[in-house]
């Protein structure tokens, strides 16, 4: 007998879409493809375009601005949410970002600020994207991915205070897993394998990362765009109903590998 995920009748909020290119915006098909009903926060004005241009294929869904560091903002996209849709089902968080002067160079020359920046952005924005939705999950509960990196664990050059963010975001999946699992609402993290992004176009030494993991995971390939959909596709439908607060690897086996 076939089995495959049927999302059809689930509304879910991603956040993160930048372009096509987005880690978001591939889950946003597969999960669009499996029958659900997505809406999409875009970071400011700048963004508003391409986010609208990328998402139109979907017949126009709700586009709203946040900046999810401004938990005003994260509140106001949910009141919108819950005037139109009542509840929701699921949320995708696929956000990063870090000061381009402190990805690269000495870890130790991060600045105050800048790690406040990555740390904020990267990693706190979970807290108010997950607390804020609580309320709006029914009484079925809910399933939260957000997308980390190796990173969080082992040193890669370049990465620097994003590594830091990351093991904060990691951590912060398992809390909020625990604060909400006896409503059903399950939180989980991809630990994605590099794809070619905006963001990590943005960090140095990104290309031998990329060919790090082609060369020495043990399936001898990068990961693509459609792996990490797949795997975000199952952690939040009822596939995965007994899965909270972990990191899934979605890196060819590389994690496993120590020379
Ligand atoms: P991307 O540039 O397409 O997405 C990053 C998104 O973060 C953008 O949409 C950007 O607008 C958004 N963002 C930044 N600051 C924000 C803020 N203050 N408020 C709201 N949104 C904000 O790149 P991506 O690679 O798809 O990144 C998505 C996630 O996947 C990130 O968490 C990234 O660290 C993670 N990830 C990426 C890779 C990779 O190799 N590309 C690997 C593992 C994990």
């Amino acid at each position: 007998m076939a089995v495959s995920i049927d999302l059809s009748g689930k509304r879910g909020v991603v956040f993160g879409v930048a372009n096509q290119r987005s880690i978001a915006w591939a889950i946003s098909e597969r999960l669009a493809e499996a029958g659900a009903e997505l809406a999409f926060t875009y970071l400011n004005e700048r963004l508003k375009e391409p986010v609208e241009k990328t998402t139109s294929v979907l017949g126009n869904p709700i586009l709203l601005e946040c900046d999810a560091t401004d938990e005003d903002q994260v509140q106001a996209v949910y009141d919108r949410i819950k005037s139109e849709w009542g509840n929701i089902d699921l949320v995708v968080h696929c956000i990063a970002y870090a000061e381009r002067e402190d990805l690269g160079g000495d870890f130790s020359a991060t600045s105050r600020q800048g790690f406040r920046t990555a740390l904020e952005t990267s990693a706190y924005t979970l807290m108010p994207i997950v607390g804020r939705a609580a309320p709006l999950f029914g009484e079925s509960g809910g399933s939260v991915v957000t997308l980390t990196f190796d990173a969080s664990q082992r040193v890669y050059p370049g990465y620097n205070i994003m590594g830091t963010a990351k093991a904060a975001l990691e951590n912060e999946a398992r809390q909020l897993a625990a604060e909400f699992g006896s409503r059903n609402i399950r939180v989980n993290a991809i630990s994605a394998g590099p794809l070619p992004t905006l963001a990590a176009r943005s960090i140095p030494g990104f290309r031998d990362m990329t060919r790090a993991h082609r060369e020495r995971s043990p399936l001898r390939r990068n990961i693509n765009h459609g792996e990490v959909a797949d795997t975000a596709l199952f952690l939040l439908s009822d596939m995965s109903s007994g899965i909270t607060g972990a990191i899934i690897p979605v890196d060819a086996g590389y994690g496993i590998i120590a020379l």
